[in-house]
């Protein structure tokens, strides 16, 4: 039922590795191939998937050897494959994803949030080794990747894009989900609802969001709208909620999900009034509440088909 991923040119020498159905675990990434070189922009969260992804581009490219490859955020399904990278291969993210991914404890110790647990076939992460704050620019060949931090938390504390300015191809990372349910836990709903205006300023031909499929530039703008509309229904939920005493699941279990009741993965709602609560307290998130949280409002572990 599931359908297969599958590399896609959106520009000449521009490829989007797109896996449906973008649910839990399950991101997009993508290459740029120019100059008899390669630029990853992320790898896969399994072993299995990312073999895929690399054998993809391998084919796509001639084998070209893959120089440099970017981190958008910390997330493992976007990280965990970088163990399968070659060693000449530098590993590029913001200072605060590299930072993430030294301390990534899902790896080693997966929780039993999800059902079934991942079959990573990744001994261990792989860290960025070369890390910025707020652009840097990579080529491949002489084609400019331009990996650029939006100045503040949204989806991560350190997420960025990949810009191509000359095919106006923007790699969104997982500040862009299509059509699945955004995620904000481990960044800041204030700073996810400021990134849209950030993100819609690049006006680009081609958008690859972090889940889901892909969007030409002329359907950008309504999926900004969408992402607006939800992180309001959080925000609205989360004041709510705090007004009424109510804590995150409560407020979740509440709220009626609306036009967002469709999406997959509609426990991340628990998740992202976890983080408003938090920000709204001053307080660090507590994860490991939020994720159990998540399965008590889920009804049993998250359905995960990575
Ligand atoms: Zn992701």
């Amino acid at each position: 039922m599931t359908s297969q991923p599958s590399l896609q040119e959106v520009a000449p020498g521009v490829h989007a590795w797109i896996q449906p159905d973008g649910t839990w675990w399950i991101n997009n990434a993508g290459a740029v191939h120019s100059g008899g070189e390669v630029v990853l922009v992320d790898t896969c969260a399994t072993a299995r998937r990312t073999r895929l992804f690399l054998d993809a581009v391998d084919a796509a490219t001639g084998g070209a050897p893959v120089r440099l490859a970017v981190n958008t955020h910390l997330h493992g399904d976007h990280v965990y494959g970088n163990a399968l990278l070659p060693d000449s291969t530098v590993i590029v993210a913001h200072e605060h994803t590299r930072q993430g991914v030294l301390q990534d404890f899902i790896l080693a110790a997966t929780p039993p949030v999800w059902s079934p647990v991942p079959e990573w076939g990744v001994d261990a992460v792989r860290a960025p080794t070369l890390s910025f704050r707020d652009e840097v620019t990579l080529y491949a060949g002489t084609k400019p990747v331009v990996v650029r931090h939006p100045g503040h938390p949204a989806h991560t504390v350190g997420d960025a894009v990949a810009w191509l300015p000359e095919e106006r191809v923007l790699f969104a990372g997982d500040l862009v989900f299509h059509r699945v349910t955004p995620m904000i836990a481990m960044g800041s709903l204030d700073g996810a609802l400021r990134s849209l205006d950030w993100l819609a300023a690049f006006e680009p031909a081609v958008v690859v969001p972090g889940h889901g499929p892909l969007m030409a530039g002329a359907d950008f703008a309504e999926v900004l709208g969408e992402h607006r509309r939800y992180y309001e229904f959080v925000r609205d939920t989360a004041v709510t909620g705090r007004e009424k005493g109510w804590t995150p699941l409560e407020a979740a279990r509440e709220a009626d999900l609306g036009e967002f009741a469709d999406l997959p993965d509609t426990e991340r709602l628990v998740l992202n009034l976890h983080r408003a609560y938090a920000d709204a307290d001053g307080v660090e998130i507590n994860v490991a509440a939020a994720l159990g949280d998540a399965i008590a409002y889920n009804g049993g572990p998250l359905a995960c088909s990575v």
